[in-house]
């Protein structure tokens, strides 16, 4: 399906934002932390036509059939239905979270067509979100930055869609270049772009989708965030950011065991996600193995997100000669990446796939992502 099936005309505009994979740094977010995510080259595309009337329309390639509709003057959550909401949202939110005034602007038409898949923890709803956030900001001439945007998304998501998400898939969608990571600071939202140098070293980021979406996620997550709130709050900071590895003796004399490990998750990624920076900058890709292999025992033994799927593909990439490997996103089920040669691509790719064939596990999705602009007009 195209627009022009949709509409009857051809558009005039095209804006495309792209999915994220988080390199490292988990579950570091809502604890004020690091994470060090890249834009990937798979896209969102938003195809649009002016209006001259308030209303904003929009369809998908998702949904094919439907056409949603929502007036400028009549933008509330209330009346967002589905994922139009992760469209119209964007409209509302420029105007309660940025600011932006409305009153005299005219709406689109919109077709929204995607190659990032849907809830495989690569972020379709950013990729999304920001190629339209972009668009409205650059055709109703608001002069947002892309900052301002990357905040504009999350409140679209946090009150429009209703999901509660920090600012790190936005951050990434908006602000990503070509082979680069993004570096963000979730509590001074300072970001920096670091070099991943992965093409010049005969590298590739390679992803290994589990399909498996455990039914506690939900709940899982609610209680990892409970467990960083009780430990920041008995060792009397704010966040757990504000602690260091240094202070990890005393946290294991005054938290109780479980929380311990939660609290040692925390701070040690975030000293992982400064050490990947680091080292990136002085060594580049090829030493940062170690870390990703740390990163991925920290979650499955600390801080308990793993599955049996997850750690195989981790275990099974570096038996056959991975750089580096961990589970990303927040735990339960989703994808892991492995950092791999690019000559060794196949023979891992076909080695986690029969590990799972032996395991009696469902068949992965194996593919590979390079890490891609952010969001653009076409
Ligand atoms: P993830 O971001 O990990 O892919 P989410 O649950 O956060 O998963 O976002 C997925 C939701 O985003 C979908 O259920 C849908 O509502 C919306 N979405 C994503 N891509 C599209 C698309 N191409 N067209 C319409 N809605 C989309
Ligand atoms: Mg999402």
């Amino acid at each position: 399906m195209t627009f022009q099936q949709v509409y009857g005309y051809e558009p005039t505009v095209q804006y495309s934002a792209p999915g994220r994979v988080n390199l490292i740094g988990e579950h570091t977010d809502y604890n004020d932390g690091y994470v060090l995510p890249f834009a990937i080259d798979r896209r969102t595309v938003a195809s649009i036509g002016q209006r001259e009337d308030r209303l904003i329309r929009v369809a998908s390639a998702f949904e094919p059939d439907a056409v949603h509709e929502l007036s400028l003057d009549e933008l509330d959550p209330s009346r967002m239905q589905g994922w139009s909401a992760y469209v119209f949202g964007i409209a509302w939110a420029l105007r309660e979270q940025a600011g932006a005034d409305l009153s005299d602007k005219t709406g689109f038409d919109v077709f929204i067509d995607s190659d990032v898949p849907v809830g495989a923890g690569l972020s379709s709803s950013a990729a999304i979100e920001c190629g339209v956030a972009l668009a409205f900001t650059d055709l109703w001439e608001l002069g947002l930055d892309r900052k301002a945007l990357a905040r504009v998304g999350q409140y679209s998501e946090n009150h429009a869609v209703g999901a509660p998400t920090g600012i790190m898939d936005q951050s990434a969608s908006l602000l990503g270049e070509q082979d680069a990571v993004v570096f963000l600071d979730c509590r001074t939202l300072d970001t920096a772009v670091v070099d991943l140098a992965l093409e010049a070293n005969g590298l590739e980021v390679l992803v290994i989708d589990t399909r498996v979406e455990h039914a506690h996620a939900t709940g899982g997550y609610k209680a990892r965030r409970d467990s960083c709130e009780r430990g920041a709050a008995a060792m009397g900071v704010e966040a757990l950011r504000d602690l260091s590895v240094d202070d990890l003796p005393r946290a294991q004399e005054l938290l109780d065991d479980e929380t311990f490990r939660r609290v040692r998750h925390v701070v040690t990624e975030d000293q992982r996600v400064l050490d990947t920076v680091r080292t990136l900058r002085e060594q580049g890709p090829r030493a940062i193995g170690d870390l990703l292999v740390a990163s991925h025992a920290s979650m499955r033994d600390d801080f308990e997100i793993s599955v049996p799927e997850l750690d195989l593909a981790v275990e099974t990439a570096m038996a056959h000669g991975a750089v580096g490997a961990r589970m990303t996103g927040g735990g339960f089920g989703g994808a892991a990446i492995a950092l791999v040669d690019r000559e060794a691509r196949g023979a891992i790719a076909d080695a986690v796939t029969s590990a799972f064939a032996s395991a009696g596990y469902r068949e992965p999705t194996v593919f590979t992502v390079h890490a891609a602009q952010g969001a653009r007009r076409d």
